[in-house]
């Protein structure tokens, strides 16, 4: 069964595209949520009466900036500068900032939108924002990357605020990218504010596990998917695409778990490793000293590289795609479940093509929509907040337990959701549904703002 837009929705997503010419990535984004909202208007006709769906696709705010800078032979560059404040219904604008030359409004928009009913699906009192630019970090020097990072800040800082608008990270932002840009902020603003960014150092107000959160959360929303089946981790060959942050920490887990990784990637090509994917080759690689998966061959000779091969088209019971936005697609769906594939944890926002999406829905695989089976990584930047604000810091294991306690909620409500809307086992329609209401409820109560 194809999913498409209840007709009384149809137009207004007419609207959204003639209104935001250009912005596939944003269309898909909203194509997404509205193809599952239906029956949601039926049940509540208050949300269409006071135009919630129109207003929640519409930013709230929109910054565009310039970002020069000086590079190491002394040449001026220039970049752009965005961060979509896109709704505070529940709480300061929360979301990851990303770093990479693709980035332009349509990616940002897309990113925000998702943000808006992801991070409405943790329960906690945040809205949704994303910002980035199209700088690209790679090749760049230590000191060429801390001074993007300070000339962006030097423009943000002005709209940021833990009551306001509180980034992270995201591709091409980590620690050292947040250390600079918190370091800007508190020097212009001469207010040590930790809680307005997260992702910090742990000696500065950052918080463990909130490194691991983004991967362990979708291992565990994977693993809660598995119960319904009296099913578990534990022994399943996975194949988990990128090799940055959420990919390596979803590694981590699948192994404590007790799974195997056998294929990962970036950019340029993947490795396969039947003997399963040595983490702290990769580690090594990726984390320290910044360099590029083909080189996991130096040290593991057994190993092969595919430069610029499909990982998708290598066999896998678990598939994790955790590199970046539409890395699978109708094929590759397709040929995951052919391989025996029998579930899909989305690490990376909206990973899967529209094509690939209707594929794993009809195949009745389990499929981890991103918005839930990520939504790990914002909850925990949130407990992140919480320590800031009490002045303490958690213990790992006390913050591993929130989080799975968290990836367990979210699924349970999507789960729940679904059935209620009359998709049972459809966790995209639940995510969709428990995400919107929630957000949507809490716009009519604020009135028309
Ligand atoms: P990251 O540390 O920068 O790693 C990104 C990985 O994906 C790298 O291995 C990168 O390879 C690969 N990649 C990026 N763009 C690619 C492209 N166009 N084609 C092929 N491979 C590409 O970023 P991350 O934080 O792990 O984010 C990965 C995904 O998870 C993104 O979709 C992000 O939005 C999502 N996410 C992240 C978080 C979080 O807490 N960080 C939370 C929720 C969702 P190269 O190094 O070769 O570029």
């Amino acid at each position: 069964m194809n999913s498409h837009i209840d007709e009384k929705i149809s137009p207004i997503f007419q609207e959204i595209i003639k209104r935001n010419p250009g912005e596939v990535e944003f269309h898909q984004a909203v194509r997404e949520v509205l193809e599952s909202l239906g029956p949601v208007l039926v049940k509540y006709p208050e949300f269409a009466h006071r135009k919630i769906i129109e207003r929640v696709c519409e930013p709230e705010r929109q910054i565009i900036f310039r970002v020069p800078w000086t590079d190491d032979q002394n040449n001026v560059q220039i970049n752009r500068g965005f961060r979509v404040e896109f709704n505070s219904a529940l709480g300061p604008y929360k979301g990851g900032l990303r770093f990479h030359p693709s980035v332009y409004l349509g990616i940002i928009k897309f990113l925000g939108f998702e943000q808006i009913f992801k991070n409405a699906l943790t329960g906690l009192p945040i809205g949704g924002g994303k910002g980035g630019s199209d700088f690209d970090p790679k090749g760049k020097s230590e000191n060429e990357i801390m001074r993007f990072c300070q000339s962006f800040m030097t423009e943000l800082y002005r709209h940021l605020g833990e009551h306001t608008d509180v980034p992270a990270g995201d591709i091409g932002v980590g620690g050292r990218e947040i250390g600079y840009m918190f370091g800007q902020y508190k020097r212009i603003t001469n207010r040590y504010e930790a809680g307005v960014i997260t992702g910090k150092g742990l000696d500065w107000g950052g918080s463990l596990l909130r490194k691991e959160a983004t991967g362990y959360g979708s291992v565990f929303f994977v693993q809660e998917m598995l119960k319904t089946k009296n099913d578990d981790i534990s022994g399943k060959v996975c194949v988990v695409s990128g090799s940055g942050n959420v990919s390596i920490y979803t590694m981590e887990k699948i192994y404590e778990l007790g799974g195997t990784v056998v294929a990962c990637s970036d950019s340029n090509g993947y490795v396969y490793d039947k003997k399963g994917i040595d983490l702290a080759t990769v580690k090594q690689l990726k984390e320290v000293e910044r360099r590029r998966i083909k080189d996991y061959l130096q040290y593991h000779e057994s190993a092969r590289y595919f430069e610029r091969g499909n990982i998708w088209e290598v066999p896998c019971q678990i598939a994790f795609p955790s590199a970046t936005q539409n890395e699978i697609n109708g094929k590759d769906a397709a040929l995951l479940v052919k391989n025996g594939c029998i579930a899909i944890g989305e690490g990376a926002n909206m990973p899967t093509t529209p094509e690939g999406v209707q594929i794993f829905l009809d195949s009745k695989i389990l499929y981890g929509p991103a918005k839930a089976a990520n939504a790990g990584g914002v909850a925990t930047s949130t407990l992140e907040m919480m320590q800031n604000a009490m002045r303490d810091s958690w213990t790992f294991d006390y913050t591993q337990d929130k989080l799975s306690k968290i990836m367990k909620d979210i699924h349970d409500l999507c789960y729940k959701k679904a059935e209620e809307f009359g998709s049972p086992g459809n966790y995209l329609k639940g995510a969709n549904i428990a995400g919107f209401i929630r957000v949507s409820k809490a716009m009519l109560a604020m009135g028309v703002i």
